[in-house]
Formats: C-alpha cells, structure tokens, sequence
C-alpha cells in the first residue's frame, strides 16, 4: 500500500526509540543505565492513585466530554489563575492525552499549509515533527550556549515573517534545562506584542526548578500576553504519572473549542478515572511535588560534579527540568555514532543531541536512581577516555 506522503514526512520519535531500545536490552539481561526518557522514576503519589480506584469504584468508567470532565477543567483553569497569574476559565481549557497531544491537537487548530511556526533549537523532539504533520513550517532558531541555549528578543525579531504563527517557547526547557528569566520572558513578550504573533508556552516542567524563584509564564507578563499565550502542561512530570496520559492546553476559548471539536472525532475524552487522579493531584496536598523536586536537586548536583570530572566534556548547569546537555563535539565523533557506542559498547543509554537540533551534544535524563547515574556516568567516563 502507498504511505501516506504526511507520515513520509516526519521520523519516529528518538527519544521513545531509544528508550525502547534500552528496555529490549535489559529484557535480554543486559545491565543497561538507562539515561534516555524523561520519565521520573518514582512511583505516581498514593493520594492521585486511590482517587482514580475510587472513581472507578463509583463507575466513572462511561464516555465524558471530548474537552474533558468539568471538575478537572474547572481545577486547571484554578490552578493557572491561582498558581501562575493568569486568567483562566474553565472554557479556556481542554484536556488532552498528555502534554504531547495537547501540541499536536493545537497545531492541527491553528495552522494552515506555510503557516510558520519559530522554534529555538535545541528544542523538544516532537515540536517540529508536529507542525509539519499540521501542514506548517518550522523555522528553527539555533541558539549557543553564550546565550544560555535561550532565543533572544533579537533573533526572535529576525525569524519573522508574514506567515509567522507561533514562537515555541519551552522554558525549563528540555534538552537544555535552561530557564528564561522573569526579564527575559518580558523582553520576549514584548517583541510578540509588538509583531502580534502568538506563543506557544510549553510549561511542563515548571514546578521542576532549582532557583529561588518560580517560573513567569509569558502568559502572565502582561495583560495583553494572556490573549497572544496558549499553555501547555500536564501531570507527566510533576506527579509522576507518565503512563496516565493526562495534559492540557489553556488559550482563548475559540481554539480550544476547535480542538475539541477535532478530539471528538479522533480520541474522545481522556480515560474517564484517570482524570480523577489529575483533580487530586491539583487539589490536595503539593508537597509529594517537593519530596521529587528535592531528589532532582540532588541528582543534579550529583550529576554536575561527575561530568566534571570527565576531561572533554563541558556542560552548561541546568536551572530545571531533569537533564543535563553536555558538549560532546571536541570528541571528534557526532552525536548519534556517540550515542550508538556508548549503548553498545558500555551499555548506557542516552539521546543524541541531533534529535533535539543539536549534534555537539548529548542528553542524559537524570530522572533516575543514584546508583544508576554513577554506575552510568563511571561508563561514561571509561568510553571518552578511550576516544
Ligand atoms: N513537552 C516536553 C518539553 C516534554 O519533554 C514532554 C515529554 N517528555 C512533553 C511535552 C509531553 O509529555 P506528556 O505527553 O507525557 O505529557
Ligand atoms: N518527552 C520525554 C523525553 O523527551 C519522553 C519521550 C517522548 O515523549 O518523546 O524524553
């Protein structure tokens, strides 16, 4: 049969691949450190479990609304008023399988064939995959590590056109985990208010942080931005809970009525008990939030102190999310020969910086035990000396 020409188009995601690549290998008894997905490792908290079994025990198991339960958006568009400074209605959010398809089903909204779409590199994986599967272009941004891997309101200014849609914007960022500054998401906002374009403001791993101050959505740097902003999120990383599938998208009331419309004829609602743990894990305590943000801290540390201690390798130190992106490319080898030897051959799995647009790097997620990381990062060391 003939491939559809939109599938021939983009390429599975390498992130999941290699992830699944590192399982198969342990399933062979292999004893592999898997530095690859970004998954925390913790169970999901005990509280958002035991309210998804008693929503099942009452018999929340029926179709819901497309757009997802009204006590789950009423809680989000709470959470985003109350927790990030902006306004929010209950109609302003759709619930979506994961914070992934919370993206897609907004580009598949909004874009139209040429429509272009700015995304900093290096970015997530999936950001320009999904734009083209929506008809639109990518325009990739590359950004240095001068700048903290971060766009400047320059270069946004630069990248725009008149076909101009959307800026990505992915701040604590995966792979970089660099984090914009209050200042530096004005100043960005200030450019998009100026050109009328919109954002995109991928904020999953918002509560994953390790300064002294909370993230500025860019949907709060003005009231202007509130209506130029959709915000992605999701339950992923914040409450370990990566198999539940579970995100959202909040923006002006019109698109998220189109998305919902499109969800109605492609995925339904969200898995009806599933969104019950999302309403707990919003609405009762946040402090299982903290016990895992702490244990990221000092992985990171941890992290940063032994890739140190590796001649060859520089890394820029994270202010979020749980990966570190170091520079491999004094090594003489790229990313992806990098990446298949050091599984090979030393069994560690990490992601090749060329997935993320940037192929003098590679990711480690440390989103994972301690014994792994420095039995992992005593391989690493082994495999660059012998390079
Ligand atoms: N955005 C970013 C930047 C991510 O890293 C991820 C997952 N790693 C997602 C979105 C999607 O997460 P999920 O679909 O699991 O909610
Ligand atoms: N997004 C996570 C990562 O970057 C999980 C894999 C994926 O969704 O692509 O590792």
């Amino acid at each position: 049969m003939e491939r559809a020409a939109r599938v021939a188009k983009v390429t599975p995601s390498v992130t999941l691949a290699i992830t699944a690549k590192a399982k198969a290998m342990r399933a062979e008894g292999l004893d592999v450190c898997s530095f690859s997905a970004g998954e925390p490792n913790f169970p999901t908290p005990k509280h958002v479990v035991v309210a998804a079994q008693k929503a099942l025990d009452e018999g929340k198991t029926r179709y819901g609304p497309a757009a997802g339960e009204p006590e789950l958006r009423r809680a989000i568009a709470t959470k985003l008023r109350t927790y990030n400074n902006v306004e929010c209605q209950p109609e302003n959010v759709i619930v979506t399988n994961g914070g992934k398809h919370s993206l897609y089903g907004l580009f598949m909204a909004t874009l139209n064939a040429g429509d272009e779409v700015i995304i900093p590199a290096p970015y997530w994986v999936s950001y320009p995959e999904m734009v083209i599967l929506a008809d639109g272009e990518p325009v990739i941004v590359q950004t240095t590590a001068a700048s903290g891997y971060k766009i400047t309101p320059e270069q946004l200014r630069d990248a725009i056109t008149p076909r101009t849609k959307f800026l990505v914007l992915n701040s604590p960022s995966n792979p970089t985990g660099q984090v914009y500054s209050h200042e530096e998401i004005r100043a960005i906002a200030q450019v998009v208010e100026e050109t009328g374009i919109y954002v995109v403001s991928d904020e999953i791993y918002e509560k994953i942080i390790y300064g002294e101050k909370p993230c500025l959505s860019i949907a709060a740097a003005s009231a202007a931005m509130a209506a130029r902003t959709f915000i992605s999120n999701g339950f992923a990383k914040a409450y370990s809970m990566t198999g539940w599938r579970l995100g959202y998208l909040a923006g002006p009331a019109a698109v998220i009525r189109d998305m919902a419309t499109l969800q109605s004829h492609s995925t339904s609602n969200v898995c009806t008990f599933a969104q019950y743990g999302a309403i707990a894990a919003l609405n009762e305590s946040q402090d299982c939030v903290e016990t895992m943000r702490l244990a990221f801290a000092e992985r990171r540390e941890a992290v940063l102190a032994r890739i140190g201690e590796i001649d060859g390798l520089s890394c820029g130190v994270p202010g979020g999310a749980f990966y570190v992106f170091p520079d491999i490319s004094k090594l003489g080898l790229g990313s992806v020969e990098f990446c298949d030897r050091l599984l090979n051959e030393h069994h560690v799995a990490a992601i090749p910086g060329a997935a993320f647009g940037a192929d003098g790097n590679v990711r480690f997620s440390y989103a994972t035990d301690m014994d792994t990381i420095m039995k992992g990062l005593d391989r690493l060391e082994k495999f660059v000396k012998s390079l």
